[in-house]
């Protein structure tokens, strides 16, 4: 959603929240009930809503970092849901949450009606505004102490030490009370962090906790590996090419035309190498073809192999190191002679235009990127990249790693291949049918492709079906009948 927002500025609330829904739709189970649902669905669905939101508490208090991030989710969430309520909903809400916020009935309004009028007036609210406030009063009353800087502005009436607010001013204030509420109990939470784990729980559930805050909705692309095992030295360049993210594609141009990377280039695209399914001996091969001959093959085993072993899990410790993920590349800074870290903030806007146009991205996709860059949302910039490159609509979360962004250029390359398979298939079986229908010397036409089978189709047209000496070609994706026409202009036919 935060990244929905930041790709959206201008987008109203109403469309960020059905976003906001079409997520939770997607991703949270039963997180959405029809207003048409049981009482006791609604109430299950209440519950769980809670349940989830202290559980976050929980995960999100224990750093100030943590804490504004969580706060910020929260209270943009609440301010959109609370902005759609109705009129009730909103007395309802009130009376649960904030009963110091009282609804001034109708009688008590019409005695305050004229002053009120005057005070929307003197605040030059416009003339819309003001018809529509008074031609349907909800006005609400507060202790005036709770919102200083309407008094502060004089918009709001005062009386008898209280204020009267109108239903459209009401939303910021009670945001704000959320947001005082939610921060209070964050920092109540972080403060009671270890009274909560003792000293015996923190096996247990502290690292459940704290794991929490490190998941996101994107999938673990961990099993990516196993799912595309055609990765080998001889395949990369041809994969980099089409599916590497420009962190790792920059690296290896780089590579290639240096004959070398330095430590931070070797590990960062080595891990991602191993990631993808590259085997420890394949990597050895690249690895030792790549730097020579600059590097001799004695020299690479001394001062190479041993770290790719090593990253391998075969060396040392045998840790098995995964790939890094974008928030920790975007980190890595380096000298000149380094290449590795994220492109989108290390690259100037020219050479960022370049790389992107490069990998034939489209121009106004390029532009999104690097304003998005400018603006120090990179993982943004990296999504708008990938959607120009791969033509696909707008993703629904940035990029956050780049196996990712491989795993997600190859499932759509896969996609595609199958389907042109698909049409291909199609089309031979219709030229096949095309043959066995046509009467020898002079069938028109016959064997040409149905509407629709696209490029394979005409290919395979002329061996299919095509007969020697027939006058005219076929006219292409349509099919002929006898007289000439395509058969696509009678309905129903051609398919
Ligand atoms: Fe690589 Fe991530 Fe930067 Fe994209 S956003 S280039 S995947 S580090």
């Amino acid at each position: 959603m935060e990244a929905h927002k930041l790709r959206n500025p201008n987008k109203e609330d109403s469309e960020l929240l059905v976003k906001l829904n079409a997520l939770k739709a997607k991703h949270m189970k039963g997180a959405l009930v029809p207003s048409s649902a049981s009482a006791s669905t609604k109430e299950e669905e209440a519950r769980a809503d809670l349940i989830s939101h202290y559980v976050l508490r929980l995960a999100y208090c224990r750093t100030a970092e943590l804490r504004k991030w969580f706060l910020a989710q929260e209270c943009e969430m609440f301010r959109l849901k609370f902005s759609k309520y109705e009129a009730a909903e909103h007395e309802a809400f009130l009376a649960v949450h904030a009963p110091q916020y009282k609804a001034v009935d109708s009688a008590e309004f019409e005695s305050v009606r004229d002053d009120v009028y005057k005070v929307m007036h003197s605040c030059l609210e416009s003339k819309d505004i003001i018809q529509r406030t008074m031609a349907a009063p909800h006005f609400y009353k507060v202790a005036w102490t709770r919102v200083p800087e309407l008094v502060s502005q004089r918009r709001v009436l005062l009386r008898r030490g209280f204020a009267y607010v109108s239903r459209e001013a009401l939303a910021p204030l009670v945001v704000a009370e959320f947001r005082a509420s939610v921060s209070k109990g964050l920092s109540d939470m972080a403060r009671r962090w270890r009274q909560m784990f003792p000293a015996e729980e923190e096996q247990r559930l502290q690292p459940l906790v704290a794991s929490l805050a490190n998941r996101s909705l994107v999938a673990d692309y961990s099993g990516v590996a196993t799912k595309y095992g055609d990765v080998s030295a001889a395949s990369l360049q041809q994969l980099s090419a089409r599916h590497f993210p420009l962190c790792m594609g920059h690296l290896m141009t780089q590579l290639h035309a240096e004959k070398h990377l330095r430590h931070g280039g070797r590990q960062q695209l080595g891990l991602f190498l191993k990631g993808i399914g590259l085997p420890m001996e394949e990597a050895l091969l690249f690895w030792r073809s790549e730097f020579a001959p600059r590097t001799p093959n004695d020299q690479f085993d001394k001062q190479y192999a041993y770290n790719i072993r090593h990253n391998y899990g075969r060396e040392g410790k045998r840790t098995d190191y995964t790939a890094h993920k974008c928030t920790t590349i975007v980190c890595f800074s380096g000298g000149p002679g380094d290449h590795h870290g994220c492109p989108y903030r290390r690259l100037d806007e020219t050479q960022l235009r370049q790389a992107l146009g490069r990998l034939k991205c489209e121009d106004r996709k390029i532009e999104e990127a690097v304003a998005k860059a400018r603006e120090g949302h990179y993982q943004l910039a990296c999504a708008s990249a990938f959607e120009g490159i791969h033509r696909v609509p707008e993703m629904d979360v940035g990029v956050s790693a780049p196996l990712q962004y491989y795993t997600e250029s190859r499932r759509i390359h896969a996609e595609r291949e199958a389907t042109a398979a698909q049409g291909a298939g199609a089309a031979a079986a219709g030229a096949g049918a095309g043959a066995a229908a046509g009467t020898g010397p002079g069938a028109a036409g016959a064997g040409a492709g149905g509407s629709g089978a696209g490029d394979a189709a005409m290919e395979a047209a002329p061996a299919g079906g095509a007969t020697p000496g027939a006058p005219t070609p076929p006219q292409r994706g349509l099919k002929r009948g006898p007289e000439g026409a395509p058969l696509g202009s009678t309905p129903g036919a051609g398919r």
